[in-house]
C-alpha cells in the first residue's frame, strides 16, 4: 500500500515538475522578433528601493508590440490554473518590487523598438513614443524641434510606462496636472494579450484605467504625449521660511490663479543638511557667499523652490515679473538665492546628483521612501506633528512638500487623491546608508515611516499614499475607498486572470 502511495506521490511530483519545466520550452517556441533569457535574470529581481527581490523565470526582450502581445496571450491561454505572471519593467525604479514577478516573466520594456520617436509640431504638438522610452530621451528629441513635454517628474531616467502607471508629479503639476493629464493616446496590451488603441474618444474606459493604474490593466507599448514650446533658460529660485504657516500660505497663493512661475516645489530642512539631503538638485546660487552666510541656528527651515522659464531676449521683462511676484511673498528677506541654468540642465538636475552619489557608492543603497498626498485642511496638523515631533533631522534624505490643484487631475483615471481642491505631496526620500548612524539605518527609517502613517491614520487626516504599497487586499480596498469596486470591475474586464504587474500585490488570484 505504502509503495502505491509513494508511487502516486512521485507521479504527481513528476507531473508538476514537467508542467513547470515545460513552461520555459513553451515560451521558447513562441514566434517573436526579440528573445527570452532564462539564465541572466538577476537584474530583473532588483529595483531602486533595494529592499525586495523576486527572481523571475525569464526576461523577455521584446522588439515589437507583437512580442509583448504574443507572450501575454500565451500566458492567458494557459488559463487560471497557471501561476505564471507578467511584469512590465520600465527602468526598474520602483521601491518595493512593483516591477518584479516571482517565477514569472519580466518584460524589459526599454528594448521595445517601435517606429522611431516622432515629434509633430502644430496647434496641438505631440510626440509618439514607445512605452519603454526614458523621459530624458523624449526631452532631447523634442528639444530638436523647440518643443518639450509640459509635465515632468523630478528625475528623468524613468520610463513613460512606469510614470504613467503612477501619475508623474513634479513642480509643473500645479498648472498642467500630473503626466497622466498630458497624454492624448495610448497603445496597450491587455491581460488577454489584445493590442488596443485608446484615448479620450476611443476605448476611453481602458485609457483612463491604465493611467495611474499601477500596471494592472495593460502594458503601455506606445504613448502620445502633449508638447509645448520649450524655453531656453530657467531662473531657479530658492527662498527660506522659519514659519510653516507662512510658507504654506505663500505656496498656495502661488499655485492659485495666474502664477508667474512655471514650477513650484518646496522642501523641509530639520537640523542639518548634507550630501544626501541635497541629492535631488544641483542648485548653485549666483551669490554662494551670501547663501553660505545664512545661519539656521538649529531652526527648522522651509525652502520654497521656484522656477521661471525664459528665452534670453525676454530677460528684462521676466526679471520685472519675478521681482513683482517675489515682493508679495513673506520669506526671510535675506534668503533669496537665484541661479540661471539651461532648461535641460534644470529638468535633468537630479541626474547630476545621481552621478555624484554613484561615485561614492551612495546610490545603490536601500531607499525606504514614503510619499503621501495630504488634504490642504490637514497639512498644518501634519506638519506640526511630523516636522515638530516625529522627525528630529533630515539627514537621511530630502523631504519635499508642495501643493497641487485637484482640478488638474482627471478623476476618471485610476489614481486616487484626497477629496479636497488642494492637496499636498509630501515625499520622504530617505536613503539607508549601511554605515550611517543608528537613526539613519533602514530599521529606524522604517519605524519612523510607520509612525508617520500611524499618526495619519489615528488623526483621520484622509491621506492617500502616492506610489502606494500595501501587504493585504483589505489595505488596498481602504486605499481606493469608493473607487475600489470600479478598480475590481476594470481588472475583471482587462486582466481577469490577474496576470499583470503581480509585484504591486493587489490581486493574487484571478478576479
Ligand atoms: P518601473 O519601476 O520599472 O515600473 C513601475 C510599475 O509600472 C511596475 O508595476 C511595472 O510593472 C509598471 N510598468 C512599467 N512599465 C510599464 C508599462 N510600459 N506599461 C504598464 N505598466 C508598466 N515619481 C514622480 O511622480 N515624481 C517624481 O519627481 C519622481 N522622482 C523620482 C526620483 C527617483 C530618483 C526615483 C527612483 C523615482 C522617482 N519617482 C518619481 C517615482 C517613479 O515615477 C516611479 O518609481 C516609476 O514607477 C519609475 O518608473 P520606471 O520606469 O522605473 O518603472
Amino acid at each position: 500500500m505504502i509503495f502505491f502511495i509513494i508511487l502516486f506521490l512521485s507521479c504527481v511530483t513528476i507531473k508538476i515538475n514537467l508542467c513547470f519545466s515545460s513552461i520555459p520550452s513553451s515560451l521558447k517556441t513562441l514566434p517573436i522578433d526579440g528573445h527570452f533569457n532564462f539564465q541572466q535574470v538577476e537584474h530583473a529581481a532588483k529595483d531602486f528601493g533595494n529592499r525586495y527581490s523576486f527572481l523571475p523565470l525569464a526576461v523577455l526582450y521584446p522588439k515589437s508590440v507583437s512580442d509583448v502581445a504574443t507572450t501575454v496571450k500565451h500566458i492567458w491561454r494557459l488559463g487560471g490554473g497557471s501561476e505564471l505572471r507578467v511584469a512590465a519593467r520600465g527602468h526598474g525604479h520602483s521601491l518595493q518590487g512593483q516591477a518584479q514577478a516571482h517565477q514569472g516573466v519580466v518584460i524589459n520594456m526599454e528594448s521595445l523598438q517601435g517606429p522611431k520617436m516622432q515629434v509633430h509640431a502644430g496647434n496641438f504638438s505631440y510626440v509618439d513614443v514607445s512605452g519603454g522610452e526614458l523621459w530624458i530621451n523624449i526631452l532631447r528629441e523634442s528639444l530638436k524641434h523647440g518643443l518639450a513635454p509640459k509635465s515632468w517628474t523630478d528625475y528623468l531616467h524613468l520610463t513613460v510606462g512606469g510614470t504613467l502607471s503612477n501619475a508623474g508629479i513634479s513642480g509643473q503639476a500645479f498648472r498642467h496636472g500630473p503626466q497622466i493629464s498630458n497624454v492624448y493616446q495610448l497603445e496597450v496590451v491587455t491581460g488577454k494579450g489584445e493590442v488596443v488603441n485608446c484615448s479620450e474618444k476611443q476605448n476611453s474606459d481602458l485609457f483612463h484605467s491604465v493611467l495611474g493604474g499601477l500596471g494592472q490593466f495593460g502594458i503601455i507599448t506606445r504613448a502620445r504625449i502633449s508638447l509645448e514650446p520649450a524655453p531656453e533658460m530657467v531662473k531657479w529660485i530658492r527662498v527660506l521660511y522659519t514659519d510653516f504657516i507662512t510658507f504654506a500660505r505663500d505656496q498656495e497663493k502661488l499655485i492659485s490663479g495666474e502664477s508667474a512661475f512655471d514650477y513650484i516645489e518646496g522642501f523641509v530642512i530639520i537640523n542639518r543638511t548634507g550630501l544626501l539631503n541635497n541629492w535631488r538638485s544641483s542648485f548653485s546660487p549666483q551669490d554662494p557667499v551670501q547663501a553660505s552666510q545664512f545661519k539656521s541656528d538649529g531652526r527648522t527651515l522651509f525652502c520654497l523652490e521656484l522656477a521661471k522659464y525664459f528665452n534670453p531676449e525676454e530677460m528684462a521683462l521676466v526679471n520685472q515679473e519675478i521681482k513683482s511676484s517675489l515682493s508679495q511673498l513673506n520669506h526671510i528677506p535675506s534668503t533669496l538665492f537665484i541661479s540661471h541654468v539651461p532648461y535641460i540642465e534644470f529638468l535633468d538636475r537630479v541626474h547630476i546628483s545621481e552621478i555624484k552619489l554613484r561615485s561614492r557608492g551612495l546610490w545603490e543603497v536601500p531607499h525606504p521612501w514614503l510619499n503621501l498626498l495630504i488634504p490642504r485642511s490637514k497639512i498644518h496638523s501634519f506638519a506640526q506633528q511630523v516636522f515638530g515631533n516625529i522627525l528630529t533631522d533630515t539627514s537621511s534624505g530630502p523631504i519635499l512638500i508642495y501643493p497641487l490643484n485637484k482640478s488638474k487631475w482627471d478623476n476618471r483615471t485610476s489614481v486616487v487623491t484626497p477629496e479636497e481642491d488642494v492637496f499636498y505631496l509630501v515625499a520622504f526620500l530617505s536613503s539607508a546608508v549601511p554605515s550611517s548612524t543608528e537613526s539613519d539605518g533602514l530599521e529606524q527609517v522604517l519605524i519612523r515611516n510607520q509612525r508617520i502613517l500611524d499618526f495619519c491614520e489615528i488623526a483621520g487626516l484622509g491621506v492617500k499614499q502616492y506610489l502606494p504599497h500595501y501587504s493585504t487586499q483589505a489595505e488596498w480596498k481602504s486605499h481606493f475607498g469608493s473607487h475600489w469596486e470600479a478598480f475590481i470591475q476594470r481588472k475583471s474586464t482587462y486582466d481577469p486572470l490577474a496576470i499583470l504587474a503581480p509585484g504591486q500585490r493587489i490581486f493574487q488570484k484571478p478576479v
